[in-house]
């Protein structure tokens, strides 16, 4: 029998489409715009269900006169998108709220809804929810994910198309679910009843392993809001616990969920282990949109096998970056030193500063010209510790003029940018917090290699001394320090006695890692992979 795949509908607060399109943060819009890519680029039933933020994720500066790191928003100009004539309604605490429903068709994707509120007809205060992604974490972010799970399924019903499914990528998308409930609710159904029928089409993915990272909420701030719908204390107990936790929620409201990686399988297992009566979690790993970060000459040349015309291509995508990093902060990096590339969001755990941890290993490589590095990443607007961590990278490219480089404001074209150009790239967050991690994908298939600690996708890809480079062997340690002290020492081992020796004295094994680095990843880190995947194991009904 030819099954015809089930109608998804997804939902994300974040899709990374273009650089110039701001309506993400990081690697959670990046994993969905790239979905989105693949699903018109292979032709899946789906639909997205997003928000049009009006000033998106905030841009992130160095005052050059304080050496402060400042954020900035800036109105975006959206005339591109495509008015579908549809308008939606949610109660927020106690009035209407007017949702304009818009559809994005460039930028490769023709089948994204975007909702806003910035309307006339809307109050001030109502016209802010879809100000500012990610801007606020209490009443205000709640009532964001109102708009996007409740507005989102109304919006769906308007536009009179019936998914099969719906995804919730992440949990910011619950309030969809409680939608459902209601309108079951509506026609007669108990709660119980309405929740298990609304289990059976709800699919969930949770994207992070560290527990504070996992939104929650006082059970009272939706009943003041309204996000309960009807639903009792009790029940919403019931659901989420108290305070409700937005994961655990999710997690008894889907029929199956699934981390970001293998390893993040078995992580997020062993984290909800303790929520009664919630639903499996497999592994389905991420994956990259090849058009958007791959460079297809490469690809070719690695499948080709012509490893001198694919070094020279290598140097061409070098001499971009170090051209980009001259124009940006006038500084000339070597083209014929080893690049070092780490580009990440400032949180503790990914641990930015690593390589500097002993100084007395990196300065002579630093000094002498051996080695630089190009940093970037920004921190979230509201968390003081993420800057000071961008404040220290920024006191190192002073300690290193010429050696070590800060690009602010991390974009889209910034990420791929340096995960073409540069040799090698940089992953060092204390395993086993990295769910998955894509920039890895993107600088494995540009022929970059990775030098990683064995943490998110990169288990599943690492051939040691072939195709990239692992450290710390996997070593894990509830204590930072000793964590740390470990994982510093593999890593100097093995980029002083393997990483180092290669790139200046067998270029011609550097250059066959990086064929075989094209060769293992392209199919398996491939977004048509991912998809396949997602609807042969979460969205199809056994
Ligand atoms: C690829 C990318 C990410 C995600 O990369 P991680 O490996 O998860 O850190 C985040 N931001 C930008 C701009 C990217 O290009």
């Amino acid at each position: 029998m030819a099954s015809k795949l089930p109608q998804v509908a997804y939902f994300c607060m974040e899709y990374a489409l273009d650089s110039t399109f701001k309506i993400y943060s990081g690697g959670l819009g990046i994993l969905a715009g790239d979905y989105f890519k693949g699903v018109k680029d292979h032709g899946f039933p789906m639909v997205g269900i997003g928000i049009r933020w009006k000033q998106g994720y905030g841009e992130q500066h160095v005052d050059p006169a304080t050496g402060k790191v400042f954020d900035a928003y800036r109105t975006g100009d959206h005339g591109f998108l495509e008015d579908t004539g549809v308008t939606v309604k949610v109660e927020i605490k106690g009035r209407p709220v007017h949702i304009k429903v818009w559809k994005v068709a460039s930028f490769g994707v023709d089948s994204l809804y975007l909702l806003d509120t910035d309307l006339e007809a809307n109050d001030g205060e109502a016209r802010w929810i879809t100000g500012q992604l990610y801007g606020w974490f209490g009443e205000e972010r709640v009532a964001q994910e109102m708009v996007l799970g409740i507005g989102g399924v109304r919006a769906l019903q308007a536009l009179k198309i019936k998914p099969d499914v719906y995804h919730f990528n992440e949990g910011h998308a619950l309030f969809a679910g409680f939608e459902l409930i209601r309108r079951r609710m509506a026609r007669g159904a108990t709660f119980q009843d309405a929740l298990a029928r609304t289990r059976e089409e709800v699919v969930f993915t949770t994207h992070t392993p560290i527990v504070q990272g996992n939104e929650s909420h006082p059970i009272e701030r939706f009943m003041y809001l309204g996000a309960n719908l009807g639903l009792t204390r009790a029940q919403l107990k019931q659901l989420g616990g108290s305070p409700f936790n937005m994961t655990v929620g999710a997690l008894r409201m889907s029929r199956i969920a699934n981390a970001v990686a293998e390893l993040h399988r078995v992580t997020a297992n062993g984290m909800w282990k303790g929520v009664k009566g919630r639903c499996e979690i497999i592994g389905i790993t991420n994956a990259i949109h090849h058009g958007t970060w791959v460079d297809p000459k490469m690809l070719d040349l690695a499948a080709k096998g012509r490893k001198d015309a694919l070094w020279t291509r290598h140097m061409e995508n070098k001499r971009k970056l170090i051209d980009f990093v001259e124009a940006r902060n006038g500084v000339k990096l070597d083209p014929d030193a080893l690049l070092i590339g780490f580009s990440r969001r400032a949180a503790p755990y990914k641990r930015s500063n690593f390589i500097f941890t002993d100084r007395s290993f990196i300065e002579p490589l630093l000094r002498s010209g051996k080695v630089q590095i190009v940093f970037s990443g920004k921190a979230h607007p509201l968390d003081d510790n993420g800057k000071v961590i961008v404040e220290d990278i920024l006191e190192m490219t002073r300690l290193y003029p010429g050696r070590v480089v800060f690009l602010e404001n991390y974009d889209m074209e910034i990420g791929a940018l340096l995960t073409r150009g540069s040799d090698v790239w940089l992953n060092n967050p204390r395993r086993p917090k990295e769910a998955s991690g894509t920039s890895g994908m993107k600088a494995a298939q540009n022929g970059v290699l990775n030098l990683s600690i064995l943490d998110g996708w990169w288990p599943e890809a690492c051939d040691h001394g072939r195709n990239g480079w692992q450290f710390g062997d996997g070593f894990e340690s509830p204590r930072d320090a000793v964590l740390d002290k470990h994982d510093f020492k593999a890593f100097r081992k093995v980029l002083a006695e393997e990483v180092l020796p290669t790139y200046y004295q067998d270029r011609p094994r550097w250059v066959d890692m990086m064929v075989r680095s094209i060769q293992d990843t392209r199919e398996a880190f491939g977004v048509k992979r991912m998809l396949d995947e997602y609807y042969a194991r979460m969205y199809k009904r056994s």
